[in-house]
C-alpha cells in the first residue's frame, strides 16, 4: 500500500505539466460555493433592504408556540415545499427555526431525550454506517447525561428506547434510506438536508414525525445559518423551543427575512409558466450536479484506481421524468484497498476519510459543491493517476 502511494507522489512529481497547479484544493467540507454563479446572474432579485430601526424586537410572533419564528419565512418554506412536493406541510405540522439545522439536531435530541427518568442510562442515538460525520461529534461534545452516542445503527442490539438518526438521501454515500433498527421505543430523526431536485428524484412528499430540512444545502446560502424542522407532536416542537431560547433566544430575524425572500423568488421561478421563461433553480442545480457527476464517473472509471456507488434512476415528481440522483458528495473506494484520504493528499486533494464515517479508510468523501475552478481540478488530478498504481511505476 505505501509503494502504491509513493508511486502517485513520484509520478505527480515528474509530471508537472498535467497539473495546471500545485495548490492544495479542499473537498473535505461540503460548502456549497457551486451554487454562487446562479445567485449572481439573479441580480437584484433576491436583494433585500433593512434600516437601522428594523427587527430590533427579540419577537416575531408573540404568542406563537415558535415566538422567534417570522411569519414570512413560515409560509415561504411552506410553500417552497408545496411547490416541490418534497415534504408534508399541512396545517398540523410545525415548524421550528434554527441556527442552521446543526442546532436543530441538538435541540431534537434534547426534545426526545428531556422526559426520561434522570436516573436511567442517557438514551442511545444511533444511525447507519457510513454517516454524516458530524453526528458523533454534536451528541458527545456536551457529554449529555440525557443521550449518547451509540454508533452504527446495524450492530445495535441494546433494548429499551433509542434515537435513530436517518439521513436520507444520505451524507456521505447518497443512498436513500429507510430506519434499521425497527424496534418499540425507538424515536426517529429524519434528516432530508438533501431531499431536493438537484440531488436526487423527488418521488413522493415525506411525512416523518421530525423532519430536518437546511437553507444551507437547499439554495447554498449556508452563511446564512438558517435551518428548519417540520414536526408532528406540538410537544415535541414545544421543547425544541425551550432548547432554541436556552442556547441563543431564537434566531437572526436579518437571516430569516433573507431566507424568506430567497425561498419565495425559487417557487415564483418555479411556477412561472411563461413559454419563455428561465431554467428555476432546481433545474439548474440538477443539471449541473449531472455534469459533474458525467465527469467524475468517466475520469473514474479512465484510471480504473477508484469506484463510485451507483444509483437506480427515479422518476422526479418535480422535473417529472425520470432523473439520476447526483448526489452532494462523491463516496469514493479505493479498489486496491488503499487508504484513500491519504493518497488523494499526496495529490494535494483534501477529502474526508471513511473513518470519520464509522468504516474504513479505503473510503472517502469528496463534495461536489466545490466552485468550478476547482472541480476541474480535481478531474485533471483524478485523470494524472492514470495506470500509475496499476503499473506500479
Ligand atoms: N445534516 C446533514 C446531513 C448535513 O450534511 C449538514 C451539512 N453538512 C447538516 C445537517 C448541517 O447543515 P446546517 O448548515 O444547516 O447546519
Amino acid at each position: 500500500a505505501v509503494s502504491a502511494t509513493k508511486s502517485v507522489v513520484t509520478s505527480a512529481k515528474k509530471a508537472p505539466t498535467t497539473l495546471s497547479s500545485d495548490r492544495v484544493i479542499n473537498f473535505a467540507r461540503g460548502d456549497p460555493t457551486m451554487y454562487e454563479s446562479y445567485w449572481r446572474q439573479m441580480g437584484e432579485k433576491c436583494t433585500i433592504v433593512i434600516s437601522g430601526h428594523n427587527l430590533m424586537s427579540y419577537f416575531s410572533n408573540a404568542g406563537h408556540f415558535c415566538w422567534f419564528l417570522m411569519p414570512e419565512l413560515d409560509r415561504a418554506i411552506r410553500r417552497l415545499h408545496c411547490v416541490v412536493g418534497n415534504a408534508v406541510v399541512d396545517d398540523d405540522r410545525y415548524i421550528v427555526v434554527g441556527n442552521g439545522s446543526t442546532q436543530l439536531f441538538q435541540a431534537v435530541l434534547y426534545a426526545l431525550s428531556s422526559s426520561y427518568d434522570p436516573d436511567t442510562e442517557p438514551l442511545s442515538v444511533v444511525a447507519a454506517a457510513p454517516f454524516y460525520s458530524s453526528y458523533p461529534e454534536e451528541t458527545d461534545f456536551l457529554r449529555s447525561g440525557l443521550y449518547k452516542w451509540a454508533g452504527d445503527a446495524y450492530s445495535f442490539d441494546k433494548d429499551g428506547a433509542y434515537i435513530e438518526v436517518v439521513t436520507s438521501p444520505n451524507n456521505p454515500d447518497g443512498a436513500i434510506r429507510e430506519a434499521v433498527v425497527n424496534r418499540d421505543g425507538g424515536k426517529l430523526i429524519h434528516d432530508l438536508a438533501y431531499y431536493w431536485p438537484q440531488y436526487t428524484p423527488i418521488t413522493g412528499k415525506a411525512d416523518n414525525d421530525i423532519m430536518l430540512f437546511t437553507f444551507s444545502k437547499a439554495t447554498g446560502h449556508a452563511g446564512s445559518r438558517i435551518g428548519w424542522a417540520i414536526v408532528k407532536d406540538i410537544e415535541v416542537a414545544t421543547k425544541m423551543v425551550k432548547f432554541m431560547e436556552l442556547s441563543s433566544i431564537g434566531v437572526s430575524k436579518e437571516s430569516q427575512l433573507r431566507a424568506a425572500k430567497i425561498l419565495e423568488v425559487i417557487s415564483d421561478d418555479c411556477q412561472n409558466s411563461a413559454p419563455d421563461k428561465e431554467e428555476n433553480f432546481f433545474e439548474y442545480g440538477h443539471r449541473l450536479m449531472s455534469d459533474r457527476w458525467e465527469k467524475l464517473r468517466e475520469v473514474v472509471k479512465r484510471n480504473g484506481v477508484f469506484s463510485l456507488p451507483k444509483y437506480p434512476q427515479d422518476y422526479c415528481n418535480f422535473i417529472g421524468k425520470y432523473t439520476d440522483p447526483s448526489p452532494a458528495f462523491a463516496w469514493l473506494k479505493s479498489k486496491d484497498g488503499l487508504n484513500c484520504d491519504n493518497l488523494l493528499r499526496e495529490l494535494k486533494i483534501v477529502t474526508r476519510g471513511g473513518t470519520n464515517f464509522g468504516v474504513d479508510s479505503n473510503y472517502t468523501r469528496i463534495s461536489m459543491l466545490s466552485p468550478d475552478e476547482d472541480f476541474n481540478l480535481l478531474l485533471e488530478r483524478l485523470s494524472a493517476i492514470k495506470g500509475t498504481i496499476i503499473n506500479g511505476n
